[in-house]
């Protein structure tokens, strides 16, 4: 592992020097094209690679860990620990971002032509939020083949929660599959593990694609609103997280960034959550040494609802275009985004640019100009990639904290 650490680092500076040194490479150049072509593809094959083990991972880690869980009486234990974790993480990262916000108010007095339109028809919108919970509810009871031919983890995790506490009422009849599913889960870490080889090489694709295709004169207008993003969400997961962290565990942030870093680097060059649960899922069990019955359930569980990166992002981008706009939000305006943040948050799938989408319940609960997406959109890929690795980071740290207070159940897996 330690070997693969090493690589791993080596991978994500050779794919950010690449990617910047192809930006003063013209655009018709033949080196230009076949480089974003070839590191494009190895990008993509080991996105492919992470998505393919994803569903059976998700389904197998959930039905074993809550089998496990419930098995020891821990369940609500451990429920009560998980949830109230990810409130108050994802509160405090909405209130971080909230006063950063309130504090540098950055867009104030940028214009920018798009607004102009905006601007002029500008009205207070009817809340939005409820059609959204109604939908977010609704998308977690689906037809669980169609969730899997989908790729839909939210409604496979929900199944999954059904049937692990199945297996647990049905009892003794139920133990060979019980077995049989611990079996799958071994096989399927074990691949895993093959596919975290390749990390190196797709993490450079991924950071050399991303790093040449940035539009530096956006980035250099919108300079303020990015740095404001990016130090906050450094605020929340060097400061925040770890702190909560050490508070609670007494656990030091080395220790703890020493065996999160594959899946953090991971989840920063691949901007997914999901994707990047089987690689969490093993930093967490092997390195920072949480039981696989807890692992296994916060973790996926995490990747889903927990965004702690996405809710400060949601809550600071609503901020960032009410300046724009030059609209003055009142602190009941901002009370609703924090809720609505923090509901986006939790609805938005853990894939790339998902809280883009979310954004719009937001910006429409204050009756902001949902065209200001436009604006965002651009700068998003290069966000996503910060608020990522704080999503996976707070559920690391969840993992870590509930397995303190919870205690093991099983012995931790040996590889
Ligand atoms: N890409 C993020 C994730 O997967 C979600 C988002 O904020 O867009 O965690």
């Amino acid at each position: 592992m330690r070997n693969l650490n090493t690589q791993i680092i080596i991978g994500t500076l050779l794919g950010i020097l690449a990617g910047y040194g192809l930006r003063f490479v013209p655009a018709d150049a033949a080196l230009k094209i076949h480089t974003l072509y070839v590191a494009g593809l190895c990008g993509s094959l080991f996105m492919d690679l992470l998505k393919m083990i994803l569903v059976p991972l998700i389904f197998t880690s959930i039905c074993v860990g809550i089998a496990n869980l419930q098995a020891h009486h821990q369940a609500k234990r451990v429920w009560l620990i998980t949830l109230s974790f990810f409130a108050v993480s994802m509160s405090a990262a909405i209130i971080l971002g909230l006063t950063a916000s309130n504090l540098v108010k950055p867009g104030q007095g940028l214009q920018l032509s798009l607004f102009a339109d905006a601007i002029s028809h500008y009205e207070h919108k009817a809340l939005a939020p409820k059609d959204f919970l109604a939908d977010l509810l609704h998308g977690l009871f689906i037809n669980p083949f169609a969730a899997f031919a989908a790729g839909n983890v939210l409604a496979i995790l929900v199944f999954a929660l059904f049937f692990g506490a199945a297996m647990v009422a049905v009892g003794d009849r139920a133990k060979p599959l019980m077995t049989l599913m611990t079996i799958v889960l071994e096989l399927i870490m074990r691949i895993v593990g093959w596919v975290m080889r390749l990390a190196p090489i797709g993490i450079a694709g991924l950071l050399t694609k991303l790093v040449a295709n940035q539009n530096g004169e956006l980035l250099t207008t919108l300079l303020q609103f990015i740095m404001l993003v990016i130090v906050t969400l450094i605020i929340h997961g060097v400061i925040v997280l770890p702190g909560t962290l050490w508070l609670l565990t007494r656990k030091t942030p080395l220790w703890f960034w020493r065996g999160a870093r594959p899946a953090l680097i991971t989840a920063f060059a691949t901007s997914s959550s999901n994707a990047t649960v089987p690689i969490t899922l093993r930093c967490t069990e092997d390195n920072l040494k949480v039981d696989n019955s807890i692992a296994g359930f916060v973790v996926p569980l995490g990747a889903t609802i927990n965004m702690d990166g996405t809710a400060l992002y949601e809550a600071a981008a609503a901020l960032f275009v009410a300046n724009l706009a030059g609209i003055e939000l009142s602190m009941g305006q901002q009370l609703i985004v924090f809720c609505t943040a923090m509901i986006a948050a939790i609805g938005a799938p853990g894939i790339p640019s998902a809280g883009m989408v979310t954004m719009v319940m937001v910006l429409q609960s204050v009756g902001l100009p949902t065209e200001a997406i436009a604006i965002l959109l651009p700068i998003d890929r290069l966000l996503d990639t910060f608020r990522t690795a704080v999503n996976v980071e707070g559920d690391m740290v969840g993992s870590v904290i509930v397995q303190h207070f919870v205690g093991g159940t099983e012995a931790p897996r040996n590889e």
